[in-house]
C-alpha cells in the first residue's frame, strides 16, 4: 500500500473545493447530497467549510458487482433522501469519479425530482477513465487509475478509517 495523499494534502485540497463552493453558490442555501458509503467523511468535513444555509440527504448508489474493475448495474437508492429539493440548488458529493456512470445517472434523477440546480463534487477524479460526457464540477484531486483506499473508501469493508488515501498494489487486491 502506498500513500497517495497525505492527511495535510487532503485538508489543503478540501480547503481549495469548499472555497471554489462558497464561491459558486455566493451565500444561496444548498442541499448537499452525499453519495453513500464512500463520501460520508468528505461530506463531514466539506459541511464544516460551508457557510450557506445547508440542507443534508443522502443516497445510496451502489454497483452490483464484487469486481471493482467490471461495474455491474447501478442501484440507486432515493429513498433515504429526507430533505426537500424541490426548487433547490442540489450539490451532489461523491468519493470518486470514475467512469462517471454514477453521477451521470444520479443527476437526472435530481433534475426529475424538481431541483432549481444540480452541481457535483468529488473528493477525487481518476485521469482519462471518463466513459460518460460530462465531468464533476468541482473535484479536489486528479489522480492516475489506481485503486485507492482510506479517507471513508474501503475495499471489501476495509481501510475506511485510514486518515490518508492509499492505493492498494495489484496483490493487495488478490481473492481472500
Ligand atoms: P463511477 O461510476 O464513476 O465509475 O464509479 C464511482 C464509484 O466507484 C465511486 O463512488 C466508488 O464508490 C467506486 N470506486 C471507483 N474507483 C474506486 C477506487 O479506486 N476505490 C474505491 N474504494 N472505490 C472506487
Ligand atoms: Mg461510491
Amino acid at each position: 500500500m502506498k500513500t497517495l495523499l497525505t492527511e495535510e494534502q487532503l485538508r489543503q485540497g478540501i480547503e481549495r473545493m469548499a472555497e471554489d463552493i462558497r464561491k459558486h453558490y455566493d451565500g444561496r442555501p444548498l442541499t448537499i447530497v452525499g453519495v453513500l458509503t464512500g463520501s460520508v467523511v468528505l461530506l463531514a468535513d466539506l459541511i464544516r467549510r460551508l457557510d450557506m444555509p445547508l440542507r443534508v440527504g443522502l443516497i445510496q448508489a451502489q454497483s452490483c458487482s464484487v469486481d471493482p474493475n467490471r461495474p455491474g448495474p447501478l442501484a440507486l437508492d432515493v429513498g433515504l433522501l429526507a430533505c426537500d429539493v424541490q426548487g433547490r440548488h442540489v450539490l451532489l458529493v461523491d468519493d470518486i469519479f470514475d467512469t462517471g456512470r454514477t453521477l451521470w445517472e444520479v443527476v437526472p434523477e435530481f433534475d426529475n425530482l424538481g431541483a432549481k440546480s444540480v452541481h457535483t463534487a468529488v473528493l477525487l477524479k481518476k485521469q482519462g477513465r471518463a466513459e460518460v460526457s460530462m465531468q464533476p464540477d468541482f473535484a479536489a484531486f486528479e489522480i492516475p487509475n489506481e485503486f485507492v483506499v482510506g479517507y471513508g473508501m474501503d475495499y471489501r469493508d476495509r481501510y475506511r478509517n485510514l486518515p490518508y488515501v492509499a492505493a492498494l498494489e495489484p496483490n493487495e487486491r488478490a481473492e481472500e
